[in-house]
């Protein structure tokens, strides 16, 4: 097989292709890049295409899964496509419907992957940030495991009500397998631990790059046989929105530029493929055509085990996106120490 199409096993037997192609772009980019990136992410020979409900892009993407599978490029078994449950539909009885409604925008029949976006309810409803008066961001308390699992649901709430969770999307094969986003040990341990629990969350989707290794989390993931996938791989957009702007510049560090020039890659590239070398699935977003091919080289070369010691040495546990507006919220997942 291609080595670009390289992909681990998941816990539930499926597969997942080691690298992704990320989507997100902010409100200012028109939503019709995401059609045209997509398609040269799939040509360029990604795999593996993550979106969200948030992301508000997923006509456009499903858009361009569908043109390529139409033009032969690709079946839909070659796409594994990621979406996920945001933090405004945590209500047990709205997770099911927000997944077929991204299924009828993407127009596609399952989606391989659905992860709860992050561990922290907040008002129902259609607005992704619902703010009272003062410009608060409205909490709502929702106990995660009852989003996950069916047997909380029922034995909480009364007899015979539709049991719309997680677990049940993945039983109605609205979604191949089921994971989480931005989870700490503690809240994985909480669904991992829950009595009855039908399916482990295969993944947990979470900022990781040399600045931010995550080793503690990724060995406990690995020890419950849960993958890692680093978003954010790159440094982050920087975009205002999420990102301080004075925070540093992952891809100016001279140790990552040492090591790019020492193999004759970019900067890029090595963060990429320190991932791919410590068991970790990573996502690279680009909207530009040539950075988009040159990430599919990750492939092509390999960091020795001194190159991979000196990248673990950047560590230095600085998160990009903090979520401040959300730090108050009892299940703000970043305040334990991973
Ligand atoms: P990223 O992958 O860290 O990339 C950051 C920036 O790097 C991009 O804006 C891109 O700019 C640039 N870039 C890409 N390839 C490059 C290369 N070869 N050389 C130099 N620059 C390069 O960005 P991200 O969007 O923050 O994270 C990736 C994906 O993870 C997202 O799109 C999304 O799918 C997911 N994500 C998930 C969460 C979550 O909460 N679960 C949070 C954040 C992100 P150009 O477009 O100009 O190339």
């Amino acid at each position: 097989m291609d080595p670009k199409y390289q992909r681990v096993e998941l816990n539930d037997g499926h597969f997942m292709p080691v690298l992704g192609f990320g989507t997100y772009a902010p409100p200012e980019v028109p939503r019709n890049r995401a059609v045209e990136v997509t398609k040269l992410a799939i040509e360029a020979g990604f795999r593996h295409i993550d979106s969200a409900y948030l992301y508000n892009n997923e006509e456009q993407v499903g858009l361009a899964i569908r043109s390529k599978i139409a033009d032969g490029s690709v079946k839909r078994e070659d796409i594994f496509y990621t979406s996920k449950l945001w933090c405004t539909f945590f209500q047990p009885q709205m997770v099911q419907p927000a997944l077929e409604s991204s299924l009828k925008k993407l127009q596609l029949d399952y989606v391989d992957l659905y992860l709860l976006h992050f561990p922290m309810a907040l008002q129902p409803g259609e607005t992704p940030l619902p703010k009272d008066e003062n410009g608060k961001v409205i909490f709502d308390t929702v106990d995660l495991c009852a989003i996950w699992e069916v047997s909380a649901w029922r034995t909480e709430h009364r007899k015979g009500r539709q049991e719309e969770v997680m677990e049940k999307c993945k039983d109605a094969g609205l979604a191949k397998s089921i994971g989480v986003s931005n989870f700490n040990r503690r809240q994985l341990e909480m669904i991992l631990n829950k009595p009855g629990l039908k399916y482990k969350p295969v993944c947990n989707q979470v900022e990781c790059h040399p600045y931010l290794n995550q080793s503690k989390l990724l060995d406990f993931c690995k020890s419950k046989d849960i993958v890692l996938v680093a978003h954010s791989a790159l440094g982050t957009q920087r975009h205002e929105l999420w990102v301080d702007p004075k925070s540093p510049v992952l891809l100016e560090d001279p140790v990552l530029c040492a090591l790019a020039k020492k193999h004759k890659r970019t900067p890029a590239l090595i963060a990429l493929r320190y991932q791919l070398q410590r068991g970790v699935v990573v996502l690279a977003k680009s909207y530009n055509e040539q950075r988009i091919r040159e990430n599919v080289q990750v492939f092509e070369f390999q960091l020795t085990s001194e190159d991979m010691k000196v990248l673990d040495g950047l560590n230095r546990n600085y998160r990009y996106v903090v979520m401040d507006f959300l730090m108050d919220h009892p299940d703000y997942p970043f305040s334990d120490e991973y």
